[in-house]
């Protein structure tokens, strides 16, 4: 299955299936990439001792010189560190400005390679090779960065990768947790876009959830298709593109408040979509949006409330402080319908507060 991502500068395929990370070399080349280009792929302690041997193999018998990286797996290794210790790694085994980066692994890896990419001699082109469900999302749109102790994603830029390939045999070896999660941006995507969508999600559960690979490519598909239009319209994210953060106010506060770790991002998101759908509802925006969200969400088996212990006044500071809360007024994303979104300015403290408590 292959999709395109059109900017005004870039125009690049996504290919999604059954096999691909054995087909690389032969996807490479309908980039332009050829055995001349020294590779180096970065990838994680989970999925190196997985998929790393299988892609460098791959490589090598197709005439590629390919070194590679290895960081700790987790949020916690996605800082300017890494990003120091991966340089050093591509200097000495000799890569140049001619040389390309493969992103092995979720949006951990995605994120900090590509961020290498970017800085790199002053930025080398990079393919990202997504092996989480929710990857399907940070490989498309060519935002990468890392963490800054203050703040995540503080420190990054717009770089778009040649080509993303998305092998779904990986998402195998994926712990359910870390799939549910994957599920909460696919439905975030079909919320904010594309009512039919949402209902093929309700339908298709079961099979999707048992990873069939059929579905799990039209479910891909169907992701990265909204996310290619998104960006397409709006690469540097100046407006339309603000939609793909429904349920992130919430989620960004919650991830903040909880401290990384004790929800994963698509976990705070989907708590973060329920919320907000009882906020455009309180705001008469739509009705009967959050029973459908919620339904749906928890279908997937991801939570739909807050935490007991959640301090309200707490999630309020964290979403001031997020970068969405320009000058201190709180921006939302809320729903106007199933499938439909609109951004919302200076929405009253009051309503949120009071969502907040009854999300609980
Ligand atoms: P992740 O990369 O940390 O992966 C989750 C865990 O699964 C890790 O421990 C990883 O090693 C492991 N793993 C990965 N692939 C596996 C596989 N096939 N089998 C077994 N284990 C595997 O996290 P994630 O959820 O993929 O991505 C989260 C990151 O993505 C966050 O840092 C977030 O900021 C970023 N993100 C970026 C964008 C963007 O537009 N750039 C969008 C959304 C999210
Ligand atoms: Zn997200």
């Amino acid at each position: 299955r292959t999709l395109w991502v059109e900017t005004t500068t870039h125009r690049y395929p996504i290919q999604i299936g059954s096999g691909l990370l054995q087909r690389l070399p032969s996807l490479l080349e309908e980039v332009g990439w050829t055995p001349e280009r020294r590779l180096f792929v970065v990838t994680d302690t989970q999925v190196a001792p997985l998929y790393l041997k299988e892609a460098v193999t791959t490589l090598q018998q197709a005439g590629y010189t390919v070194g590679s990286v290895v960081f700790p797996a987790g949020e916690s290794s996605k800082t300017l560190q890494t990003l120091e210790q991966m340089t050093g790694e591509a200097l000495r085994q000799g890569l140049d400005r001619k040389s390309g980066i493969l992103a092995l692994g979720g949006g951990v890896v995605g994120d900090a390679a590509g961020f290498l990419a970017a800085t790199f001699m002053r930025g080398i082109p990079f393919v990202q090779l997504p092996t989480t469900l929710l990857a399907h999302d940070s490989s498309v749109g060519g935002k990468v960065g890392v963490n800054h102790p203050l703040g995540k994603n503080m420190i990054g830029a717009f770089h778009q990768p040649d080509l993303v390939v998305f092998d779904v045999d990986t998402l195998k070896t994926l712990p359910s947790r870390e799939i549910a999660s994957g599920f909460a941006e696919v439905i975030k995507e079909a919320l904010i876009w594309d009512e039919t969508f949402v209902r093929w999600l309700e339908e298709n559960r079961a099979g999707l959830m048992a990873l069939d690979a059929a579905r799990l490519v039209e479910a891909i598909a169907g992701g990265c298709r909204m996310k290619a239009e998104v960006v397409s319209q709006d690469e540097k994210e100046s407006g339309l593109r603000a939609i793909l953060n429904y349920g992130h106010t919430i989620g960004h506060a919650l991830e903040a408040v909880a401290g990384y770790g004790q929800f994963t991002h698509g976990e705070a998101v989907a708590i973060g979509m329920v919320g907000e759908a009882l906020l455009g509802e309180r705001l008469g925006l739509t009705t009967n949006v959050s029973q459908r969200t919620q339904a749906l969400i928890q279908s997937y088996g991801l939570p739909y409330q807050l935490p007991t212990t959640a301090e309200v006044d707490e999630l309020l500071v964290a979403m001031r402080r997020d970068k969405k809360a320009a000058q201190g007024a709180l921006t939302f994303v809320l729903p106007r319908g199933i499938g439909s979104v609109e951004i919302v300015k200076e929405v009253p403290e009051a309503a949120v507060r009071q969502v907040l408590t009854q999300l609980k």
